[in-house]
């Protein structure tokens, strides 16, 4: 199995690329911020809890983040593998996709992290809110709490996969498919 993690900050491209590595590498996408947001569509409990932390740039707490994750994987089970978006992004979420990953006998491969800059960042999430209607690309100080939040809590997940050997940073800067080609040729070099 392939199952990569998709990292970087708010607004990076994860989203995007994912696309087009599911198409080449046909892999389940898992974007838990597309799942929080499809709960608060269909206004389930998960989506009223989630939806609470989300418009104010907050995390959703690990555990129900953690619970939620673990269902979704367990919808596919004749994947080829998974792209993880958004998850993890603290280091109790990686502990937790570890051994939740090794009792189904399988494992991350790779964390591929898109390095891009903060005022890159904050002008791409601004186009974005003009088209993606969400609340949390709407408003600045909701933008700059996610960008804090992934500076405190999620950057430090890249150290975990690191020491297992497996992060590799890519320069998130750039056209769009130059960006793909970058992420093809490291998938295609594991
Ligand atoms: P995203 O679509 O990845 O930008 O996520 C949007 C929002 O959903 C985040 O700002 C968090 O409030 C929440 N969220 C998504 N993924 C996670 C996660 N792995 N852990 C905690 N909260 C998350």
């Amino acid at each position: 199995m392939l199952n990569i993690v998709l990292f970087g900050p708010p607004g990076a491209g994860k989203g995007t690329q994912s696309e087009r590595l599911i198409e080449k590498y046909h892999l389940v996408h898992l974007s838990t911020g597309d799942v929080f947001r499809a709960n608060i569509k269909g206004a389930t409990e998960l989506g009223v809890l989630a939806k609470s932390f989300m418009d104010k740039g907050q995390l959703v707490p690990d555990e129900v983040t953690i619970n939620m994750l673990r269902s979704e994987v367990l919808k596919h089970p004749d994947s080829n593998g998974f792209i993880f978006d958004g998850f993890p992004r603290t280091n109790a979420q990686a502990e937790a996709l570890d051994s939740f990953l090794n009792s189904l006998k399988t494992s991350i491969s790779v964390m591929l992290a898109l390095e891009v800059e903060e005022n890159e960042l904050k002008e791409r999430l601004k186009k974005r809110a003009e088209i993606s209607g969400r609340i949390d690309d709407a408003n600045p100080e909701v933008i700059q709490n996610r960008i804090n939040v992934y500076q405190s809590e999620t950057a430090p997940v890249k150290k975990y996969y690191q020491e297992q050997g497996k992060f590799i940073a890519i320069d998130g800067i750039g056209a769009i498919d130059h960006i793909t080609t970058r992420l093809f040729e490291v998938i295609d070099s594991l």
